[in-house]
């Protein structure tokens, strides 16, 4: 007997909530005739270990999310249904300084329990699964973590470099659950789970000779025609989102996909931080974003921190000898809603769940405090990613004041070195911005600008390469016609920041009205297309065959964003330090910073007054006078800001 087949006997008996009868009394659809069991799933996902409705950056509450608002929303969820199983579809453990804190070693809990796990075991959750950002501390610390939550957490898609199932790939529930005659009846739940399997690129340092990924549909297809078989009701946990079909495979966001294969009955989403069901996904083939289907299987995502809870409510029949999903409702519940600029609160704090983590949550909130230097002008990202911009040139900096001495002495030693550096933390939420303000700088600003723990590297390219590294990501921006005077899209869709690279040491312009060299997947499009010119590196032009050194951070080099050429093999320097430790290290050493561009990069200004929008935050208002082609315009949807920018 394995250990996951133990934990679950011992937990035959369980059974939630109350009301039998009666909740079904006022419930509609209902199928006529035969035995009918009403049962209640629901899905955490993208915690991000955000336990407390706290901005560590900021240093005070925020009622946009937070795990203890959510758990308030379970037991609301669990009060009107008489059968619940909770789950949760990973990136839970890694994503804010309470979790560099907890996974730094600093803080030993007395009861050797992950604080995230803790609240977790309390809210008696029935199983997870692992998400991409689970591995950013390394395997030995996840094995730790894991060990210490008292439900099963699966991913059937990797394995050990030698074959074996990394986690158990699938658990089957054995549940009694009451039925609309008031009778209990066992059923037996299937539960699998699925990770992108881009994390041995993202994470390539940590799991390079160790784990193995597979492709989400290939590893469903060879697990759940003979574990449908096994059971009454299968649920995927996908940590992916709802993406289209990739050539070759390997899909990061493939819950759609998923959702097709037979014998799956419901499918939860994530990875995306977006809500489903909701308009982000409307007019996709295959997706119902008004009712929460996926292939015609309901499936939810609930958004991202804790921001919401998905509901899939499922009336199961009897039919035979067999249970068969006869009707389905899906609802991501929110924690709070936006009412123009403000927020109002939808879900009160689980104190119980505050209380369990407290210890930890007060230790990291010091240790984010500690002073390390001082900016002498502020340092954020409203505009970092449409203007040369003073928080990546801090990151640049900092890279290269920490790679210059480890080349020292090699044979990459007297090459140009350079940085990439881009914005972390670029909304798509009008509060999910860098923001430090001048005067005194603490740990918690230099997470709140680098957030997430990747590692310094180095990789060695030429001319060409750099090209094509900087085409790629100037596919950041629409193409603009310059022929229009109205005002255009600088940027739509909400593609992240973190795939615009600023490579500082080099000089460049970008013309957005011409097309783009490459989608905004990275996939190269256009073999006439190109958008960067006049890049010069110590003000000549770079040549073709120019070699450089470029130092960036282990996801983009192992392949991350999907850049030409990076993909491991140009990587010359691995640093055993975060690039938020390096940025930490460069600030401790200066006292004092005078954070500015550094001229790196410009549009090319059009013939004609040219003028685009975008959007930021609203608070990106009082840093205007820094960026002179920057204008407000007004308030836009999700409480962001439009702006304009004039480029030429
Ligand atoms: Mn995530
Ligand atoms: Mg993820």
């Amino acid at each position: 007997m394995t250990a996951i087949e133990r934990y679950l006997l011992s937990r035959r008996d369980l059974l939630r909530g109350a009301g039998g009868l009666s909740a079904y009394a006022v419930l509609p659809d209902l199928p006529s005739g035969g035995d009918v069991i009403r049962l209640r799933l629901l899905e955490t996902s993208d915690l991000h270990m955000f336990i407390y409705d706290y901005d560590y950056y900021r240093d005070r509450p925020d009622p946009t999310l937070g795990f203890a608002k959510t758990a308030q929303l379970i037991a609301e969820a669990r009060g009107q249904a008489p059968n619940c199983l909770l789950f949760d579809n990973g990136d839970t453990i890694q994503g804010n300084p309470l979790s560099d804190f907890v996974a730094s070693g600093q803080s030993v809990p007395t009861d050797g329990v992950h604080p995230m796990f803790r609240v977790m075991n309390m809210l008696r959750y029935d199983a997870a699964t692992l998400g991409n950002h689970e591995f950013n501390y390394g395997l030995d610390f996840l094995g730790k973590a894991t060990a210490g939550a008292h439900f099963p957490i699966l991913s059937a898609n990797i394995t050990w470099t030698d074959g074996r199932p990394y986690a158990p790939p699938f658990a089957i529930l054995e549940r009694d659950l009451i039925g609309r005659d008031g009778r209990r009846h066992r059923l037996k739940i299937g539960v699998i789970g699925f990770l992108p399997p881009q994390i041995t690129v993202w994470d390539k340092a940590r799991l390079q000779s160790r784990v193995e990924t597979q492709d989400i549909v290939a590893a469903a297809e060879r697990y759940v025609p003979a574990l449908r078989r096994r059971c009454d009701l299968l649920i995927a946990l996908c940590h992916s989102g709802i993406g289209t079909v990739v050539p070759g495979g390997r899909a990061e966001n493939a819950a759609l996909q998923l959702a097709a294969v037979r014998g799956i009955d419901a499918v939860f989403t994530g990875h995306s931080h977006r809500v489903f069901p909701g308009p982000d996904y409307a007019g996709i083939p295959g997706v119902d974003a008004e009712r929460g289907t996926l292939a015609g299987i309901p499936a939810v995502m609930p958004g991202f921190w804790g921001s919401h809870l998905g509901v899939i409510d499922l009336n199961l029949q009897k039919q035979g000898t067999e249970w068969a999903v006869a009707g389905f409702s899906v609802e991501a519940r929110p924690i709070y809603r936006r009412d123009g600029s403000k927020v109002v609160s939808l879900a009160d704090d689980d104190q119980a769940v505050l209380t369990a983590a407290a210890p930890e949550h007060e230790a990291a909130k010091a240790y984010v405090g500690r002073p390390i230097g001082t900016f002498s002008a502020p340092v954020t990202s409203y505009f970092s990613f449409v203007a040369d911009d003073a928080s990546l040139a801090l990151i640049s900096q900092a890279q290269l004041s920490y790679v210059k001495p480890l080349l020292a002495g090699t044979e990459h030693a007297s090459l140009p070195l350079l940085s990439a550096a881009s914005a972390m933390k670029a909304g798509p939420a009008p509060d999910a911005y860098t923001d430090i303000a001048a005067g005194p700088v603490a740990l918690r600003n230099i997470a709140d600008l680098y957030t997430y723990p990747n590692l310094v590297t180095a990789v060695r390219v030429n001319g060409v390469q750099i090209r094509e590294w900087l085409e790629r990501s100037a596919a950041f921006f629409d193409r603009l016609d310059p022929t229009v005077s109205e005002l255009q899209k600088l940027i739509s869709g909400r593609h992240p920041a973190y795939n615009f690279d600023v490579i500082a040491g080099l000089t460049y312009a970008i013309d957005v009205t011409q097309p783009a060299r490459y989608d905004q997947s990275g996939r190269f499009c256009d073999p006439t297309a190109w958008r960067v010119t006049d890049i010069r590196l110590e003000g000549r032009p770079l040549a073709d065959d120019q070699e450089v050194i470029v130092v960036t951070n282990n996801y983009r080099a192992a392949g991350g964003g999907n850049f030409p050429d990076l993909n491991g093999a140009n990587t010359i320097l691995q640093g055993p330090d975060t690039n938020r430790d390096a940025i930490i290290a460069y600030v401790e050493r200066m006292g004092t910073i005078d954070p500015k561009p550094l001229g790196v990069w410009r549009f090319v200004p059009p013939d004609h007054r040219l003028t685009a929008t975008f959007e930021s935050s609203p608070v990106g208002r009082s840093y205007l006078s820094a960026y002179p082609s920057i204008h407000y315009l007004a308030e836009a949807a999700g409480g962001l800001a439009r702006y304009a920018i004039d480029l030429g």
